[in-house]
């Protein structure tokens, strides 16, 4: 049931006094899962390290001790796998891992550029799931660069027009958590 989580932490174990962009109270309203009953999807946006993250695993870890079913993926491994079934003729049986669960995450959108069959797969996964299913999203580029990561504007716009339709976007603006853990130790003097 643990589908794949980076690191187990949650929403108790996250200092929110820390991140003052974050809306605590919308948080812990995403971490009732009402938007996972009404299939609705959450995307996490920031630069490195401000808890995008460990916000989605906090989000998993809620929905797997509700019975939900989830599946953690970071959109590297997710193009990485897809690319591979389409070569061995399983992409029909791979996409189901992905379409079915009551809960996909994807982490780490933006990092790499896809190619033409990925950006394709991606949209095959953003469609099938709409409204059907919720996709919980981290990226650290914003809506306006997404035609970069796909390799095509008009493809990046079909994409998130059906992933915002019915969504919540979480912009967080601040301190990396790990640059401050640093300092802390010393590291910058
Ligand atoms: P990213 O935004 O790059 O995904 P992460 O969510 O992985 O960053 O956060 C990096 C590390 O810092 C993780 O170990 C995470 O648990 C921790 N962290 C980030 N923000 C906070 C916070 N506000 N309170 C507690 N830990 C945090
Ligand atoms: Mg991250």
């Amino acid at each position: 049931r643990l589908a794949k989580l980076p690191y187990h932490k949650t929403l108790d174990q996250f200092d929110f006094e820390f991140q003052p962009s974050i809306d605590e109270r919308r948080i812990r309203d995403l971490a009732t899962l009402r938007f996972v009953e009404h299939r609705e999807n959450v995307i996490l946006l920031g630069p490195p390290g401000v808890g995008k993250t460990h916000l989605a695993v906090a989000l998993a870890m809620e929905a797997i001790s509700r019975r939900k079913t989830v599946y953690f993926t970071s959109a590297h491994d997710l193009v990485q796998t897809l690319q591979d079934a389409h070569r061995s003729g399983s992409i029909q049986q791979k996409m189901r891992a992905y379409t079915k669960p009551d809960m996909l995450l994807i982490d780490e959108i933006g990092y790499r550029k896809m190619d033409e069959t990925a950006a394709h797969f991606f949209f095959q996964i953003v469609s099938e799931r709409y409204e059907k299913g919720s996709i919980v999203l981290t990226s650290n580029k914003s809506f306006g660069m997404w035609g970069d990561i796909f390799g095509d504007t008009v493809l990046a716009t079909a994409i998130l027009d059906r992933l915002l339709h019915h969504s919540s976007t979480i912009n967080i603006k601040g301190e990396s958590y790990r640059v401050k853990e640093k300092k802390k130790a010393g590291f910058f003097r």
